[in-house]
């Protein structure tokens, strides 16, 4: 079979390597569909510890089984689903306080950049999400990146406060400030790109051109913000976004930051003010089921971030479209 291996930065190949093997627990997908996510992009631009070349790339898979080793999930030959690209083990102590996030014994599959991958069965399993006709199965990749982006939002409890900075309007800030904005949130967007400033305004956002004008004259004009997402990698922002959120809100990083980043912050504002500093990392089963009911009931909103599309063999193409400001979602779709 054909598969796009990762063989160190700026190098990604596709070779013909052999069909996976089966083993107890396990099925063979055949691979629809793959998002191109921004760790993915990170990892050939830059390398990642957790994805050592020669290694397959791609987690936001949608496929078909079409193997399977156990005669008892015979009942899953030919259909198609999302599948996450790992959950948590259901046992340890954070899963069972509902932070499968957390879990350090997660189940994985490996990169889908290819075109049968092997999938520990639980992971469809404990989520059956199964495209139906609500959604299509390019759409249906955008389910792991915007389980991502609801497990963030859910960290935020808006219930306090709807008003809403998000910082960063590239395809996962766009996720977010989308899921919010149908949770009844007046959301604001902040990007350094022009170009995808004018992205964020086309999909109905208000923006904040940061060339122009910074966070905190912003917020001094129009008040203050009640949360604010980060899905940046800048930890520059970090301290001028507590500037301009009110006290007893929350941040949230929501964005990675390489490990030899610092971030500097007033602690003032954590004390006095009592505005929360939080995270936001991956997501729950619950996370990942919400996110693809979210996707039939408003494929219309989500389908606008699908920019381009690309085949396996053209995979060199989609990460440099990827990388581009005009797209936003990349996918990978194999027919
Ligand atoms: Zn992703
Ligand atoms: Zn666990």
């Amino acid at each position: 079979m054909k598969a796009a291996i990762y063989k160190g930065i700026n190098r990604i190949e596709i070779e013909e390597i052999d069909t996976p093997e089966m083993t107890t627990g396990t099925l063979v997908l055949k691979v629809d569909a793959v998002g191109v996510c921004g760790t993915d992009l990170k990892t050939y631009k830059r390398g990642h510890p957790f994805f050592q070349p020669p290694c397959i790339l791609g987690h936001e898979v949608v496929g078909t089984v079409v193997r399977v080793n156990d005669a008892s999930d015979g009942d899953l030959l030919g259909r198609t689903f999302a599948v996450p690209p790992y959950l948590g083990c259901g046992n340890c102590e954070f899963c069972k306080r509902g932070f499968s996030e957390l879990c350090k014994n997660k189940v994985w599959f490996n990169g889908a950049f290819a075109e049968y991958i092997l999938v520990p069965v639980e992971l469809i399993r404990k989520t059956m999400a199964e495209l139906d006709h609500g959604v299509n199965k390019v759409l249906a990749t955008l389910t792991e990146p915007l389980a991502c982006a609801i497990h963030g939002v859910k960290r935020l409890s808006i219930q306090d406060g709807r008003k809403v900075l998000v910082v960063g309007a590239g395809p996962m800030g766009l996720m977010i400030s989308m899921f919010l904005r149908d949770k009844g949130c007046e959301v604001t967007l902040s990007e350094v790109n022009k170009t995808r400033v004018v992205k964020a305004q086309a999909l109905g956002f208000l923006t904040i051109d940061a060339n122009t004008v910074s966070l905190s004259e912003f917020s001094a004009r129009n008040g203050k913000f009640d949360h604010s997402v980060i899905a940046t990698e800048s930890a520059d922002i970090v301290q001028e976004v507590f500037n301009c959120v009110r006290p007893g809100g929350k941040v949230e990083l929501f964005g990675g930051m390489p490990r030899s980043v610092k971030v500097h912050i007033d602690p003032y504002y954590v004390h006095y003010e009592e505005i929360d500093l939080i995270g936001s990392f991956g997501f729950s089963v619950q996370d990942f089921n919400d996110a693809f009911g979210e996707l039939k009931i408003r494929h219309e909103t989500y389908s606008k971030l699908i920019t381009s599309q690309f085949t396996l063999d053209q995979i060199e193409s989609a990460f440099e479209a990827a990388m581009r400001p005009e797209n936003l979602k990349v996918i990978v779709s194999m027919h």
